[in-house]
Order: structure tokens, then sequence, then C-alpha cells
């Protein structure tokens, strides 16, 4: 009879968090517990998977998807059919699912793509970005994921690190005020809220995950997955006032970094992990590693499997994002616990942690899909809010070649236009990498508007706009036909190593191709990258104004809107723009600050 009144307390919504955490902990077997601890991937997830090995989360890495063109319904058809097999377990305990939606929830065909973080720190628009984080939540929710990976909140040191573009900037104090992605997933929490723990307000937000604790954009090099060799007081300073900012919202989650500190992986230092983020600033959500960070902290790859996973959950890592070979991580660790080599006091507080998040979160009472919040997936007003963000982030690098003598706005009756370049017609390259794919890729990948789309849509009906994607010789030799001409250049997609570079070149010969059309014509260069890129001597000279526009999104009418004068430009650069690679690390600290633009240079 008593057991039994207990059994109402975990499935209880009006009892306490904590009781509930409690009540359910005293349930689990040790299969149960470290069911909780492994997240797989959704490559490897089956109904039964789930129910048998009592698992705990499932993710979507960011390089797959259900099936190329799946539908917002068929994703929550997936994950409804996960949480089924979940709620089916003994205990009925729920999955969170996990999504990579960094800038959007970019995996989805036909969601708004937003600007990546590079952008958004240019824009440095708190409210705007707390915006796009509650517009976020509602399309991740729409799927029924209800964990986003984001924000990531590295302070970008080096921009030859491949993850540039995911950082807000490289100042602390810029980065600390833009953290309010948290609140625009999580929901806003009251104002007596308990620092570090964790928080979600209701059924349209999402967990969030603050990221990679603690330094990744510090590393020598700017090498991903690299060595960041500071005193504990440059990480204080630099690297850890974000995650300070993030767990005063109530940040639910942190995902440990593949980096080092000083020699030491972070996915085994206890005092990062364990005395600094849970015991120093009380942090109350739980820690997940990064994706198969385990086998990283073994040379070769994966080899003394058993031994990374003691380490790194000694170290303070709560949930492992495993992702494929689960069985593997299921019998190391409980191996580790009937060895005594992972206490179980150390078990409970990860689980404990997990179940925590999951229960603030709605999930027991909430687990299947809303599926009124599809028609959110994509939807105007959201576009409308990726519109005015790409406005926000455009960074006016230069504007006419004489003082006094702006070249912008452009002239939107003019009577003929040469439009070109390679990012000119390319939504790929303007959402950069998280985008469908892991590193990206070219073309018409998704619903969205092209810079190409949004001129022809904004220029007056008489205004004759010829595109070609490099101009041809024929073309440059009839120059004069020509009132303007804008071109379009800028990185390729990747993410993470496959972005890390030494020249930062603009490549297609973008520099070449922009020289070469200044010559014959007045010349706007908007470039498209992730990060400060070499700009030339020649370029410099040659074009009339340079718009740095980052990696926009899905919604290119916002460049259109400030080119041709309907908005002013308002970004301002969020990190520091070198003149050559020589000089970096270049940021707003380094000894010589000698750079091309400063760290919050815009031209109005
Ligand atoms: C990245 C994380 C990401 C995870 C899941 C890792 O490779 O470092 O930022 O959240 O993959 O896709």
């Amino acid at each position: 009879m008593e057991r039994k009144e207990e059994a109402c307390v975990y499935k209880n919504p009006d009892a306490p968090v904590e009781a509930r955490v409690q009540d359910l902990l005293s349930r689990m077997t040790l299969a149960e517990k470290i069911g909780q601890m492994t997240q797989i991937e959704r490559v490897v997830t089956t109904p039964s998977v789930i129910t048998d090995s009592f698992i705990g989360s499932v993710l979507n890495g960011g390089g797959s998807w259900p099936f190329e063109d799946a539908r917002p319904s068929d994703w929550a058809d997936m994950i409804d059919g996960y949480q089924n097999a979940a709620l089916a377990s003994r205990l009925g305990i729920p999955i969170i699912y996990g999504i990579d939606a960094v800038h959007g929830n970019n995996n989805v065909y036909g969601a708004t793509i937003f600007p990546h973080n590079i952008g958004l720190g240019a824009t440095r628009d708190a409210d705007l970005i707390r915006r796009i984080g509650a517009a976020t939540a509602l399309e991740v929710r729409a799927i029924g994921a209800t964990w986003a990976f984001a924000p990531c909140v590295a302070a970008l040191r080096d921009p030859r690190w491949g993850r540039s573009y995911e950082c807000y900037s490289e100042d602390a104090n810029i980065i600390c005020e833009l953290t309010t992605l948290v609140s625009g997933l999580q929901g806003e929490p009251p104002k007596e809220h308990p620092n570090g723990y964790p928080f979600l307000a209701g059924r349209n937000n999402v967990v969030a995950c603050a990221k990679h604790f603690v330094g990744d954009g510090g590393t020598e090099n700017g090498t991903n997955e690299g060595n960041t060799i500071v005193s504990f007081e440059e990480l204080e300073r630099v690297h850890i006032p974000p995650y300070l900012n993030c767990l005063a919202q109530g940040v639910s989650t942190v995902m440990a970094s593949y980096s080092s500190w000083n020699g030491s992986k972070l996915h085994s230092d206890y005092f990062l992990l364990t005395e600094v983020l849970k015991q120093k600033l009380g942090f109350k959500g739980f820690i997940i590693s990064d994706w198969e960070a385990l086998d990283r902290l073994s040379e070769p790859f994966g080899s003394n499997y058993r031994h990374c996973v003691k380490i790194s959950i000694n170290a303070g890592i709560d949930m492992v994002m495993v992702p494929f070979k689960y069985e593997r991580f299921i019998n190391d660790l409980t191996d580790l616990v009937e060895t005594g080599e992972v206490s179980m006091a150390r078990i409970d507080d990860a689980v404990e942690r997990i179940l925590r998040v999951k229960f603030v979160a709605g999930l027991f009472e909430h687990p299947l899909t809303d599926r009124s919040l599809l028609a959110t997936v994509g939807c105007k007003e959201h576009r409308e809010l990726g519109r005015e963000a790409v406005r926000k982030s455009l960074v006016l690098l230069k504007n006419g070649k004489n003082v006094g003598k702006p070249f912008l706005p452009l002239d939107r009756n003019a009577k003929r236009i040469l439009v070109t370049g390679t990012h000119a017609d390319d939504l790929g390259y303007q959402c950069g990498g998280w985008t469908k794919a892991w590193f990206g890729q070219s073309g018409r990948i998704t619903i969205g508007t092209t810079l190409l789309d949004a001129i022809k849509a904004i220029v007056g009906d008489k205004t004759e706009v010829v595109y070609e994607i490099t101009p041809s010789e024929e073309t440059l030799a009839s120059s004069e036909g020509f009132s303007y001409a804008i071109v379009a250049v800028g990185e390729s997609t990747y993410a993470e190593t496959t972005g890390d570079n030494s020249e930062l070149k603009i490549p297609f010969n973008g520099s070449d191709i922009a020289t070469a059309v200044a010559e014959k014509i007045p010349t706007l260069m908007v470039l498209f990258s992730g990060r400060p890129v070499v700009l030339e001597p020649m370029v410099l000279e040659k074009v009339e104004a340079i718009v740095a526009a980052w990696l926009p999104g899905s919604e290119g009418q916002g460049m259109a809107d400030v080119i041709f004068g309907d908005y002013g430009f308002e970004g301002k650069l969020p990190v520091s723009w070198f003149k050559r690679v020589e000089q970096l690390p270049l940021n707003a600290d380094a000894e010589l600050y000698d750079p091309l633009f400063p760290l919050g240079f815009g031209l109005n």
C-alpha cells in the first residue's frame, strides 16, 4: 500500500520536482540508470532498442536526416514513434530528443534559417536573438524534438577555426549580452529562479544547451578540438563568463568541449566539469558529452574505451553522446560500477540531473508532439524575423572611393545592372554549414530567397537584371551598359575541422572576379563568409563598396532591404578584421593590435 502511494509521486505533476526525481530514482535498476545516461543516434535507433536498453536520449547528428526531403510531419511521426517506445518501458521514462538547431531548425526542409551566430553578433541585439530563440523553439518542438544543442557561446579568438561562424564574438562582454538565445529557447525564468537550476517555461519551449565547455574558441592556431593554453584567470576572464549568463537564465544542459585546457581534455577534466561548473558555479542541470568524444580520449581513436568511460564519467559527464556503439558503452559502464571504479553515487548524481531536466521540461506530462505547431515551421512571421536579423547583421566595410561620396544605397530604378559571383544565387552558400547537412551544401537546398531573388524582387519594373555566375568576357566588354554591378563571393560550406583554414582566402577566385568586374563597372562586393577573410589590397582599392553579409540564412530579402536603402546599415563587427593572416591570432586583446577593421567597426 505504502509503495503504491509512492508510485504516484514521480507521476504526479503537482509534486515538487526534487521529490519526483528521488522517487523515480529509488525505483530504477542499474540498467535503467545507465540507459538514461546513454544518448544514441537516430540511425541506430529502433523502438525496441529504446524499450529494451532504457535509452534516455536520441539525437540527430548534424549529418543525418531521416530522408532527403522529409517534411516536418514525417519528423514528428518518427520522433513520436521513438517516444512511444520509451513510454512502453517498465517505468515509462520519456526520451529527450536532441537536434543541432543552431540557426533555426536547420536540419529540416522548409524551416526558417536564421543568420549564423557571427552575423547575430554583428547585430548586438539581445532582444532579437531572444525572439529568434523563441521562433526556433517552436520550429523544433513542432517536429517532436525537445532539445536544441545551442547556443554555442565560444569566444572566437582565432578566425582560422572552422567553427568561427558559430561564435557571436571574440569579446566576452558581447557574447554575455547575446546569450539571450537561452531565454528564447527555454522561455524566461521568473526573477526568483535559482541560478544554475534548469528551467523550461512550457510546451512551446525546448531545452537549451550551452556549448562547448570551455575554451573551445581559444585553441592554439584556431585548431578545432585543439589545445587552449591559458591560465585559469584567463579562462575566467574570456571563456567562462558567457556560461555565467546562461546559468542565470536557467540553461538546462551544457556540452563539454572536445578541446583541451593546457593539455587536459575537457571530457576528463574533473576540476573544470565538477569543481568549477557544478560546484563553484552551481550548475544543477546535466553535462552531455560531445559526439564520440569518449573515443577521442584515447590514441588510437576508440581504443581502451572502458578507461575512457571511467575517466569521463568520473570527471562529471552525465550523459554520453555515444552515438552508435551503445552496447559497448552500456556494458563498460555497468562493469565499472560493478567493480567500484565508478561509484553508485556518481551514477545517481548523473541520473538525478537528467531526470530533473526531464521533469522540469514537462516531458512526463507532454511527451508527444503537438501537431498544431507544425504550421510554425518556416511560417511568414518567422521569415520576417529572419529578414529583420539579416538587415541588422550586415556590416558596411567600405562605401565609395571618395570621402563624402557614398556608393550605397543603390538605385533600384537603374536601367541595367549586373549581378554576378558564385554566391549571388546560391541558397546553400548563403546558409553555410549546419544546414540540411553537417557541413552544408551548395544549391537550392531548402525554401528561401537568394540575394539574386531579393534583388529581382526589389528593383523597378523597368530595370534589367543581368545575372551570370561568372562574368563573361562579352559582358565585361559591353560594361558601359551597366549602371553598377553586384558581385557576390565568399566561402564554401564547412563545419568543424573541415573548416579549419590557415590561409583564409576567398575561394573560387572571388577576389579576382570582384577586381575584374570592378575594373569595368562600379561594383558593390557582397561577401558571404563565416569569419573575416583576406581582403586583398587590390579588392579594397577597386571595388566601390563592401558589405560583410556573413552567413545570413534563408531570408535574402534582408540584404536587398539595406543595399537599396529601405533600411540603414546597423551591423558592427563582432570580431577584429585582420590585414594579413600572419597577424593571427588577432583580437582586441592582441599585443600589437593593428587590424584592417577593428572590433565594432561598421559604417552607417
Ligand atoms: C559538435 C557539437 C554537436 C554534436 C551533435 C559535434 O560534432 O561538436 O557541437 O552538437 O556534434 O551533432
